[in-house]
This record gives C-alpha cells, sequence and structure tokens, in this order.
C-alpha cells in the first residue's frame, strides 16, 4: 500500500511517500521538503497569510518531485494523508485541499493526521525504531508534553508547559539577543561558545513535583540580563545563550527523568525541533545510560516538520486498524487539538 503524506501545517512544506503494509514497519520511500524559514525571517516569525500562499505554490511540485524519487506514478498511490491539525488554519487548509482534490481526482480515500502524532512516531522512521511502551518527550516550536506511550494511537498525557513551549523559549530568548529566526539552532550554536554557569536564570517547576513545564519566566530573565548588559551583550551574548540552553535543557532532563521513574518505564522517546538540540541529546543519553534507560530520536532532519512523519503516522495507524480512509473529502482541518484525545472518539455530525 502507497501512501502520499502530506505536511503544511506552519512554514514547512513537506510531501512523502511510505510504503505500508500489514507485516513489519511502513517503510519510507521518498519525502521532500521546503523550508519557509528564508521567506518569514525579514518578519521575525512566521506571517500566516504568506505561509499558506507559498504551501500552495509548493505542494505539488514536491509531489511531483517525491514520485520521481521513487520512480512512482500518482495513479499507484492508494491513501493521501494529509496534517488535520492542530496548526495555523489557512497553512492547514492548503493540505488538506491539496490532499482532497487529489485524492478525489484519483478516486481514492483521504487520511488526515495529527500533527504531534507525526512528530512522536517519526522515530519510527529511523534505523534504531522503538519498542512500545515508552515515555515520550515532545519537544517543538508549539508544545512540551511529556506522554506514556503504550501504542499507536494510545497517548496518556503525563504533563505540559502551563505557558511556553521549549522552541518557543530557545525562540524568544534567541529573538532578545538579536539572532535570526527561528532561533533555537542559532542559540545552540552559538552555545557552544560560551559557559553554561555565566548567568543564573531561572529554572521554573523544576521542584514542583510533578511533571509540567514553564518556560514564560525564563524569557523575561534573559530580557533583564540583555538590558542589564546593555552595550555589553555583544560580547556576553555566547555566555548568555549557553546559560539559558542550559536551563531550557536542565529542566527537560530533570522532568524527562522523573517522567521515567514515574512510568516504570525503560524506554524513551524524544521528539520535534528541540529533539535536534545536541547538548539535550548528550545529556538525556548519559543520565539515561546509568539508568538502564534506551533513549530514541528521529534522524536529525526529520526533528521538525515534514511530511514523511505524516506519511508514517497514517501508515501506521491503519496498520493498527486505528483509523479508516474516508472518501468524504470534507477538508475539516482542526487547529487546536489535544493529541490525548485522539483515543476517543469524535462526535459525528450529519
Ligand atoms: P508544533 O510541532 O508544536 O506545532 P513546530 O512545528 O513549529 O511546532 P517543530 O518544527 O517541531 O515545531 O520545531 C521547531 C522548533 O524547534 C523551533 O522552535 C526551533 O527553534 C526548534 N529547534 C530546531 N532545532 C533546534 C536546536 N538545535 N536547538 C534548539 N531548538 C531547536
Ligand atoms: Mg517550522
Ligand atoms: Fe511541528
Amino acid at each position: 500500500m502507497l501512501l502520499l503524506g502530506i505536511e503544511s501545517s506552519c512554514d514547512e512544506t513537506g510531501v512523502a511517500l511510505v510504503e505500508g503494509g500489514r507485516d513489519g514497519l511502513p517503510r519510507l520511500a521518498a519525502h521532500a521538503l521546503h523550508s519557509q524559514i528564508a521567506m518569514h525571517q525579514a518578519y521575525g516569525g512566521v506571517v500566516p497569510e504568506l505561509a499558506s500562499r507559498d504551501h500552495i505554490r509548493r505542494v505539488l511540485p514536491l509531489a511531483q518531485s517525491v514520485l520521481a524519487e521513487a520512480g512512482r506514478d500518482l495513479g499507484e498511490v492508494d491513501v493521501v494523508a494529509y496534517t488535520r491539525g492542530p496548526g495555523l488554519a489557512g497553512a492547514l487548509l492548503v493540505g488538506a485541499g491539496v490532499a482532497c482534490a487529489l485524492a478525489a481526482a484519483l478516486g481514492r480515500p483521504v487520511m488526515g493526521v495529527h500533527h504531534l502524532e507525526g512528530h512522536l512516531l517519526s522515530p519510527f522512521l529511523g534505523a534504531d525504531p522503538p519498542e512500545f511502551p515508552f515515555v515520550a518527550l515532545l519537544v517543538s516550536g508549539g508544545h512540551t508534553q511529556l506522554m506514556r506511550v503504550d501504542g499507536v494511537g494510545r497517548y496518556e498525557l503525563m504533563g505540559e508547559t502551563i505557558d511556553d513551549a521549549a522552541g518557543e523559549a530557545f525562540d524568544k530568548s534567541a529573538k532578545l539577543m538579536g539572532l535570526p529566526y527561528p532561533g533555537g539552532p542559532w542559540l545552540a550554536k552559538l552555545a557552544e561558545a560560551g559557559d553554561p554557569a555565566a548567568f543564573k536564570l531561572p529554572r521554573p517547576l523544576l521542584h514542583s513535583g510533578d511533571l509540567d513545564f514553564s518556560f514564560a519566566g525564563l524569557k523575561t530573565a534573559v530580557l533583564t540580563q540583555t538590558r542589564k548588559l546593555g552595550a555589553a551583550l555583544e560580547a556576553r551574548k555566547a555566555d548568555l545563550a549557553a546559560s539559558t540552553q542550559a536551563a531550557i535543557v536542565e529542566v527537560l532532563l530533570k522532568k524527562s527523568l522523573r517522567a521515567i521513574e514515574d512510568s516504570g518505564l525503560k524506554r524513551l522517546v524524544v521528539a520535534g525541533g528541540v529533539g535536534a538540540n545536541r547538548e539535550l541529546r548528550a545529556q538525556l543519553d548519559a543520565a539515561c545510560a546509568k539508568r538502564g534507560v534506551r533513549v530514541h530520536y528521529p534522524e536529525l532532519h526529520l526533528c521538525t516538520d515534514n511530511g514523511a512523519m505524516i506519511a508514517m503516522a497514517a501508515a501506521m495507524r491503519l496498520q493498527a486498524g486505528l483509523q479508516q480512509p474516508t472518501g468524504r473529502y470534507a477538508f475539516d482541518v482542526k487547529p487546536r487539538w489535544p493529541l490525548a484525545s485522539l483515543g476517543t472518539p469524535e462526535p459525528q455530525f450529519g
């Protein structure tokens, strides 16, 4: 069974082909990505209207190049999957609209996929796929969550951020330091040359006893430091970047370890854009190795948004018998959509 997956929830247009079957893990046949980062950089963040328009321009050429790369014909596609949410409504509608139009033209069904389930299952695309059950640390631009995962579609929220996401904390702090958008990778690069102990920054909720996160106070502390430093910021930027990264990483690390302890599980999956952070990976690897816990990551280039994870999530849901592709081409996107609600049936209207 050949699945075409389309991701368009934010500022990345991703298209992929995944070959799925009854047995064994579905396999990635080809994927292609266009990042809008350069386009949004001038505005210091994603401009939703520009994002939607650019998805329209990119999605079909990307689909063509993926088909060419895999040596497959559009007519061979059995199911068209797309990101149904969460994300920017206009951007989601492009992926949903194109998916439904392609599927209708081919006489094939569609499948709407949860973007975060895509991130969560993205390590299954790699050479070292995890086994269920596991604890998942989902750290992206819009979400920071710890989940207990017992199988495809079986997600139990253990804790989450009460304000900013970890990626947002990286991006907002980086912006205060004058780094380009999105600041996460820039801040991480700058941090390599800095002293992580140079500035004392808050670790909110570190000792809260639960698995929730809060990063809004960190951003305020970074703002205070940049103001205090004034013209001296330039010379101390690497130290401030390293200290910021250290604060975020320490909270993510400690809470993940607590979640592992609470769950009694010996497996951790890290997914989402912040999962590409080398310092986070190094600290998680070291701490988990000591505890006999296996850590699984998506491949570096599949940490941020892509079509491969959407096609994969669709294939795995299909294989698990959790979702039937439908010939009802109603592109009902869900800009807000909690992942833990996936287990409960949706109300049916009409
Ligand atoms: P969501 O998935 O919650 O809807 P999103 O799709 O915008 O949000 P992702 O694409 O998963 O998020 O990840 C983007 C985020 O990852 C950005 O905040 C970016 O700064 C961050 N990021 C990417 N690489 C790194 C890195 N090396 N270090 C820290 N942060 C990083
Ligand atoms: Mg992005
Ligand atoms: Fe994402």
